[in-house]
């Protein structure tokens, strides 16, 4: 298959892209989280390609992507008020709401649960798609399971380019981590991927939210939601994570970098811009400030793939504050990892 490129809702391809979309093909898209991997949610038959060109395990449920709040009705069985109140505060934008699915979702994309996860996405050219296609969107991210999430027009294609059949290219996201997941169908609403709305910026507008207890460091306990017991995003080379006192981390890695190095090992090290210079790796990758974590989410996904691209061994790296959005930084870092080295 021939993967056609798309540049921004100007090209005169454009409607051709919604309209193969509405009628069962794929299209990645643009999105202000991560590239969208698309097909029409309402065909089984599309929506099982999407599980095919990702290599993706058929229990990991899909998120379905919205332009209009009038579509979310046909979709789900109910509205909770809680839902009303964070669909005004956060939509279009990186929340996606998990409610009592209808009969018209196939389940396809729900793994045979009886929820689904909806979102309206804050991108232009996401919302042109979805509403010139007139259907309902279901959308992971456009790379192959178990690779860092595709940040750029170039991750798409690196990874599904000739496997779908147009790629509308938006430039680089904005935000770079996926949604937040929230569970609101029982009890206290539960945070179960954290992500772009921080649980701060909820509770303002809620009240007391829960984290998953499967999304805390002591694993073993069965997710709530199916995709997050999935090693993911990672590169290809072992990945791992350092937590203590700054100084002792960076003495630690410095030295496992001269073991390395002494057995022909190539290391790269995922650095804040404060130690950037510290490192003796091969190759540092900055990854921003430790005062802007906004930057750092931004960033992260595009420097776990320049380690594949350098081709490094082994990466070691730095933990970052877990509050806002060091929430979804360490959550994703943690995935990616083999294993957290406390020193
Ligand atoms: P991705 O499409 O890769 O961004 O992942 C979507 C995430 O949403 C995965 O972690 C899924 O497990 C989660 N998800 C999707 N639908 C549901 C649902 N009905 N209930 C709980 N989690 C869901
Ligand atoms: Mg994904």
């Amino acid at each position: 298959m021939k993967t056609i490129t798309i540049n921004g809702t100007n090209d005169e391809r454009f409607s051709s892209a919604a309209k193969a979309l509405r009628e069962g093909r794929l299209v990645a898209f643009p999105t202000e989280t991560v590239y969208g991997l698309g097909a029409n949610a309402l065909d089984p038959q599309a929506v099982k390609r999407i599980f095919k060109a990702k290599g993706r395990p058929l229990d990991n449920p899909l998120i379905v992507h919205i332009a209009k709040v009038s579509q979310l009705n046909p979709l789900v069985k109910e509205i909770p008020a809680q839902a009303e109140a964070l669909i005004n505060a956060f939509w279009p934008g990186p929340l996606t709401l998990v409610l009592k699915k209808s009969g018209l979702v196939p389940d396809e994309i729900t793994a045979g649960l009886d929820t689904v996860a909806v979102r309206m996405p804050d991108n232009p050219i996401a919302l042109k798609l979805i509403e010139e296609a007139s259907v309902p969107v279901a959308a992971p991210s456009a790379n192959l399971s178990g690779r860092p999430s595709p940040t750029t027009y170039h991750h798409v294609l690196e990874d599904l380019n000739g496997r779908i059949e147009y790629i509308i290219n938006g430039g680089p996201c904005k935000i770079g981590v996926e949604s937040t997941v929230l569970d609101i169908t029982s009890g206290i609403p539960a945070i179960l991927r954290p992500g772009g709305v921080t649980m701060e910026m909820l509770e303002k507008v809620i009240g007391k939210v829960e984290t998953d207890t499967a999304l805390k460091p002591e694993d073993g306990i069965k997710p709530r939601s199916p995709g997050m017991k999935y090693r993911h995003y990672s590169p290809n080379a072992k990945m791992f994570l350092f937590d203590g006192e700054p100084e002792e981390v960076i003495k630690k890695i410095n030295s496992l970098t001269s073991e390395n190095h002494a057995k022909g090992l190539r290391t790269g090290v995922l650095s804040s811009l404060e130690n950037k210079d510290r490192y003796m790796a091969e190759v540092v990758v900055n990854i921003g400030s430790l005062s802007c974590l906004e930057d750092v989410a931004s960033r992260l996904y595009n420097a776990l793939r320049k380690f594949d691209e350098e081709k490094v061994d082994i990466i070691y790296s730095e933990s970052f504050s877990e509050e806002g959005m060091g929430r979804a930084i360490m959550n994703r870092l943690r995935k990616a990892s083999s294993g957290m080295i406390r020193s």
